[in-house]
């Protein structure tokens, strides 16, 4: 998808793109793309894109902190998503309304565009990831999609649920999960999992001992958010 509608079509993917083609009135792929996998696809499945089909996380997965034993920094430093959001948009508004840029009909420097955008993204993604010794650290405090994300994936059908009468309370499904979700406590509650920071990789259904925890599909309203942070002492 990269390949064909970036490189070949010329189509800007980040977020900005996707703001451009919004005030353009033009049905990019790339539109499409944010519908089905960002804005009405996690609806259905959360965050899957995030799991399952993202290509900065799939370069990010190579790396060797896939478990964050630290914990999660506390809630500041998920302010710097928004703050990037806000840049992204800002940036783009400024290209619109002030320099009277128009990317229609696409150009190389869409191609140029989609390439630094791009590279900044793997290059703060990468350093992130070795400072906090956390693959997945630019999901959890820099990735401006998260911002989409979190708003519709609270009404996903499918999340992940375990029973708590067979739960041993050994802590491995929270021990093992990439975005530091307390797995365990939404158990012992009775919910499901409602984290909007879910991405649905099911890592804690594998390492589950007693194989209680699966993915259902029911209705019910997310964003109850229980983390494990580097001071134990804070969940919110
Ligand atoms: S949070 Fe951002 S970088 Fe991480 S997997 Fe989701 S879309 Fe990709
Ligand atoms: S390990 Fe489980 S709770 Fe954590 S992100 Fe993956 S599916 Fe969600
Ligand atoms: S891994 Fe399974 S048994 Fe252990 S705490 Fe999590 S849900 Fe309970």
């Amino acid at each position: 998808m990269l390949g064909f509608l970036g490189i070949i079509k010329l189509e800007n993917m980040q977020l900005e793109g996707f703001f451009f083609y919004l005030l353009s009135g033009y049905f990019a792929g790339s539109v499409l793309h944010y519908l089905a996998a960002k804005i009405l696809g996690p609806i259905l499945f959360g965050r899957g894109f995030c799991g399952w089909a993202c290509w900065t996380a799939m370069a990010l997965d190579f790396l060797p902190y896939k478990r964050n034993k630290a914990g999660r920094l506390t809630e500041k430093w998920e302010l710097l998503r928004y703050v990037h959001f806000g840049f992204s948009l800002l940036l783009v508004l400024l290209f619109w309304f002030v320099i009277q840029y128009r990317p229609i009909p696409m150009s190389k420097l869409e191609l140029a565009w989609l390439a630094a955008g791009n590279t900044f993204y793997f290059v703060s993604a990468f350093f992130l990831a070795f400072m906090l010794k956390d693959n997945r650290a630019f999901c959890k405090y820099l990735c401006p999609i998260t911002v989409i994300l979190k708003v519709t994936s609270r009404f996903a059908f499918l999340k992940i649920e375990g029973s708590k009468e067979n739960c041993s309370q050994c802590g491995a499904c929270t021990k093992a999960c990439p975005m530091d979700i307390n797995v365990m406590e939404y158990v012992m509650n009775g919910e499901r999992v409602l984290s909007t920071e879910c991405i649905f990789c099911l890592t804690c259904t594998t390492v589950c001992p007693e194989a209680i925890l699966d993915d259902t599909f029911k209705m019910d309203i997310g964003g109850n958010e229980r983390i494990r942070r580097i001071d134990p002492g804070i969940t919110n």
